[in-house]
């Protein structure tokens, strides 16, 4: 897997390993069977937690990458559970978005139990608005996302928007299997941890039926956004909510 940010569609940040397959690896699978292209970057290297090594989780991070699709993967080592915001930190996240220049960053939501989610969101947010500063010189053109869309971890507040991840959703699951370190194995040796647990996967699946319901879909992924998005067609963007409604009439 490419470690060098090129050109994409989407920047897809996570403060762990782990963190962007578990909030939008469906979107961005379904992405890449579009032909959109997309780069995974993880400002930590996971050291921090419980099961698994850097090493590790760095192999299986980029396994993960290479199923959903990804362009590239790169990591950060702005330090787990201390997660760094300061200008140095800023300013790395900002080469790679300059470097990767996205139409749209994926980031975790600041509404979390773990401080270093609610950190990377803030360093993926300002990140993302002083990378299109031309009066900030850094060897590599200005580029300002056009946008910005959080995903959930484990506090779920009102979604703006639903992605129908069903055509993707075991391609997800094989992306956060491949974490092996890090999810349910029970081969594993290693201690048991909040996330290790089979409940843990099961309600992974339970979360995304649910959202699913809400557009009577079987499977979505959720997404915040502080500006709504545009939509096309607002027929088509609610259809199928009525059974036997979801037609191709136009
Ligand atoms: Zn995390």
């Amino acid at each position: 897997m490419k470690q060098e940010p090129e050109e994409v569609d989407i920047l897809a940040v996570g403060a762990h390993p782990d963190d962007v397959e578990l909030g939008a690896g469906g979107t961005l699978a379904l992405m890449a069977m579009r032909g959109r292209t997309f780069g995974i970057l993880d400002m930590t290297r996971g050291e921090a937690g419980t099961r698994g090594t850097p090493e590790i989780r760095a192999q299986e991070a980029e396994e993960s990458a290479r199923i959903l699709g990804a362009s590239f993967w790169k990591v950060l080592d702005l330090g787990d559970g201390c997660l760094r915001t300061d200008r140095q930190a800023e300013l790395e996240v900002i080469e790679v978005i300059r470097a990767s220049r996205p139409l749209l960053v994926l980031a975790p939501l600041a509404l979390d139990r773990h401080p270093d989610h609610v950190r990377a969101s803030r360093l993926a947010a300002d990140a993302s608005f002083y990378a299109g500063l031309r009066s900030l010189v850094t060897g590599l053109p200005a580029h300002r996302p056009q946008h910005i869309a959080y995903f959930p971890a484990n506090f779920v507040p009102d979604l703006n928007f639903l992605i129908d991840v069903t055509p993707v959703f075991e391609k997800k699951l094989e992306a956060i299997r491949a974490f092996k370190s890090q999810f349910h194995n029970p081969g594993s040796r290693e201690p048991e941890t909040f996330i290790s647990s089979r409940a843990f996967l099961d309600g992974l699946t339970a979360r995304a039926a649910s959202f699913g319901r809400l557009a009577n879909v079987t499977y979505a992924e959720g997404f915040i956004s502080q500006r709504p998005p545009l939509l096309e067609d607002p027929v088509r963007a609610f259809d199928g909510f009525e059974p036997g409604f979801r037609t191709e009439r136009a």
